[in-house]
């Protein structure tokens, strides 16, 4: 008995060191979409992910976790890569089949770009604040009136640099130069 609950100790001791290699192999290439996607299909011919897949797919059943047909060849989809690895929780997964997988993998990476677009700015709005007011800007600044700043000082470059003429009470739901700067900035102007 004692035995036994030592190997299951053990062996449960492999598998979290497994786990954690996978995690730290991600880490390390989180910047980089083409070494990315190298660890991503050793990693799926992994036990770890055997293992998980294995779960999913008794889960489903058979079946298209989103349109129900019948599949006999189910791929497992990653809703998010936050936990990837082998610490994905199962909601994190699906079982689909190819045409809703192909569906669901678009929608996911929209929202993987959108998400690093988004970290990208606020970066470039932390920089801009911390050179202004220091590194401690947010402790007694209004981060929305230091984000107004930001945006009106890109905003007042675009203009010099494509001619137009600045107007800062414009309305920018409306207004077609600042709606292109505005594309502009989230896709990286600086
Ligand atoms: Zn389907």
């Amino acid at each position: 008995m004692a035995n036994k609950k030592w190997k299951e100790w053990q062996k449960n001791k492999l598998w979290k060191q497994e786990v954690q290699k996978w995690i730290s192999r991600f880490k390390q290439v989180d910047d980089n979409q083409v070494e990315w996607q190298k660890v991503y299909r050793a990693y799926l011919q992994s036990d770890v992910w055997k293992e998980k897949r294995d779960q999913v797919l008794s889960r489903a059943n058979g079946k298209c976790e989103r349109c129900k047909a019948i599949i006999f060849d189910p791929d497992v989809h990653h809703l998010k890569y936050d936990r990837i690895g082998g610490n994905e929780r199962l909601d994190d997964l699906m079982v689909l089949c190819f045409p809703c997988h192909r569906d669901a993998d678009d929608e996911r990476d929209t929202e993987t770009d959108a998400k690093r677009a988004d970290s990208h700015y606020q970066a470039r709005l932390n920089g801009f604040a911390s050179s202004k007011y220091g590194d401690a800007w947010w402790y007694d600044r209004e981060k929305r009136e230091v984000e107004i700043e930001f945006i009106m000082y890109l905003y007042k470059k675009y203009c010099q640099e494509y001619e137009f003429d600045f107007d800062p009470p414009l309305d920018p739901e409306t207004d077609l130069d600042f709606i292109e700067f505005w594309n502009k900035v989230l896709n990286g102007y600086e």
